[in-house]
């Protein structure tokens, strides 16, 4: 997807995306060659995330406030932190989640970036996650709530950041449309409310399924990666790419 953006802003002679494996003990020296080599930025994914944020010169209110990066921009030596997970997901939301109750499943780095997103939103957040602990320990930092038990049709917008639905989304057939290891209950979904999951593959997720059957809105996880990664190449290029673009590369690769 970026590879197609950087073709319709007439980039793609200056400019190339392309993918670096590094083991965790590698990463920093790396990143910290890579300006060197001609690099303007890099995206970063687990588990580099938070060695991203600590290497870095500077960071954007993002990402010290989600406590990770998932973007690196660099200016000379200069190394900038950013979370643009947050910021996609806001954009990828049909309307503000300003005024509404908000639960964010999952405590680790997606829940982070998505429940401080939505709080500096507007939204009144809660979290849930399967080790209550962690949804305790993340919510105080945050400034959010943490709840252990759900009542699915108290809140307006319902936001997947566990990896339930991995497996089912990656399946060569379709799988039980269970919405297993997650506290919703699903006579409880409706249209009243947003239903978002950040979790994708080539199947939709059994919560995708369930929530666009019950007539939620729904946003899938394709839509969220579209939109972070249009924010990432923002950074870097001062351009803006075209979300329409970006969205149907994305969408032809995740059927390949
Ligand atoms: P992570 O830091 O490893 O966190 C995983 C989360 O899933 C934790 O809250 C964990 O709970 C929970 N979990 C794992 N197995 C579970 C189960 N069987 N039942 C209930 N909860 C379970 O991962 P992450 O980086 O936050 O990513 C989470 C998902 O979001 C991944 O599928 C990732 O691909 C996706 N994601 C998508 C985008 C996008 O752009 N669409 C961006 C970021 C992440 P415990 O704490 O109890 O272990």
């Amino acid at each position: 997807m970026q590879t197609a953006a950087l073709a319709e802003l007439g980039l793609a002679g200056q400019w190339t995306y392309e993918a670096i494996e590094v083991a965790p003990e590698d990463f920093g020296e790396l990143v910290r060659s890579l300006p060197g080599d001609g690099f303007a930025g890099v995206n970063v994914t687990v588990p580099h995330k938070l060695a991203a944020l600590e290497l870095a010169d500077s960071a954007s209110e993002a990402a010290r406030g989600i406590g990770a990066a998932n973007t690196l921009s660099f200016a000379g030596s200069q190394i900038r932190a950013e979370n643009t997970d947050g910021i996609g997901l806001l954009e990828a939301l049909p309307q503000s989640p300003s005024g509404c109750r908000a639960l964010v499943l999952g405590a680790g780095g997606a829940g982070r970036a998505c429940a401080w997103a939505l709080k500096g939103a507007g939204a009144q957040v809660s979290i849930w996650n399967r080790g209550a602990e962690r949804a305790a320990a993340v919510a105080a930092e945050l400034g959010v709530g943490a709840i252990e038990r759900v009542e699915t049709a108290e809140f307006e917008l319902l936001v997947n950041c566990t990896t339930v639905g991995l497996e089912q989304a990656n399946r060569a057939e379709p799988s039980d449309p269970a919405l297993k290891g997650l506290p919703l209950d699903a006579d409880s979904i409706s249209d009243r409310q947003i239903v978002v999951d950040l979790v994708y593959g080539p199947r939709p997720t059994p919560l995708v399924a369930l929530a666009g059957d019950k007539g939620a809105s729904v946003v899938d996880g394709l839509e969220i990666l579209v939109h972070q990664g249009a924010a990432s190449l923002r950074i870097w290029t001062g351009r803006e790419p075209s979300i329409e673009t970006m969205r149907n590369a994305a969408r032809e690769q995740r059927h390949r």
